[in-house]
């Protein structure tokens, strides 16, 4: 696998995404975009059909999808002196702008790069190589971790994370170490709290 770094590059714009709560020993995640458009696989007939690198002639902002996101108002009535009564509330659904996600394991060892390499075959790309018309110049890269959406990363040996607690429990995983689960007494949450502690990283 060539160095990340080389199609990985710095750059794009924020945005905002959840990021992870719990730090549970697990694999490095990278966040990637994939293509996907309903109109280029109804013109061939299904998404099966599709041929490869279609993602490259589709004119339809392949890596951006839209979602309804449900939004509550609410509903007034002006009243002759100008001012308005309160009638009640309604929901109304905002479509809006979702990039396509997916999340792809890049851990150490024999299968090193390899998922990213078929996620790059199939017409995946890094955020920051986005170019829609709502992201021209791009997305921000994305924390490491699973489930972690944050931006503000830092660069590790395992990855770029938003905390040194999530490269160690990366770290953790890679060494095939078997942490503690958290949570079932005030001993065991201690005694992952140090096995964290004690992974260089
Ligand atoms: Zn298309
Ligand atoms: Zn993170």
């Amino acid at each position: 696998m060539t160095e990340l770094t080389a199609v990985n590059p710095e750059g794009g714009a924020s945005w905002t995404g959840r990021k992870a709560t719990r730090h549970i020993a697990t694999a490095a995640q990278v966040k990637m975009l994939a293509p996907r458009c309903e109109t280029c696989a109804d013109a061939v007939g299904g998404k099966n059909a599709l041929q490869n690198g279609w993602q490259t002639t589709c004119e339809h902002d392949p890596y951006v999808s839209f979602r309804d996101r449900p939004v509550r108002q609410p509903i007034y009535e002006d009243l002759p002196d100008g001012t308005k009564r309160l009638l009640g509330t309604e929901t109304i659904m905002v479509p809006e702008a979702v990039p396509n996600w997916v999340q792809i394991t890049h851990s150490r060892g024999t299968n090193y790069g390899k998922g990213i390499e078929k996620a790059l075959r199939r017409g995946c790309i890094f955020p920051q190589q986005l170019r829609s018309p709502l992201w021209p110049n791009g997305i921000k890269r994305r924390c490491q971790f699973r489930d972690c959406y944050g931006e503000n990363v830092k660069r590790y040996n395992q990855g770029w994370f938003c905390s040194e607690k999530e490269a160690r429990a990366v770290r953790i995983a890679e060494k095939g170490i078997t942490m503690e689960v958290g949570g079932i007494s005030p001993e065991s949450d201690e005694k992952r709290a140090r096995m964290l502690e004690e992974i260089v990283v």
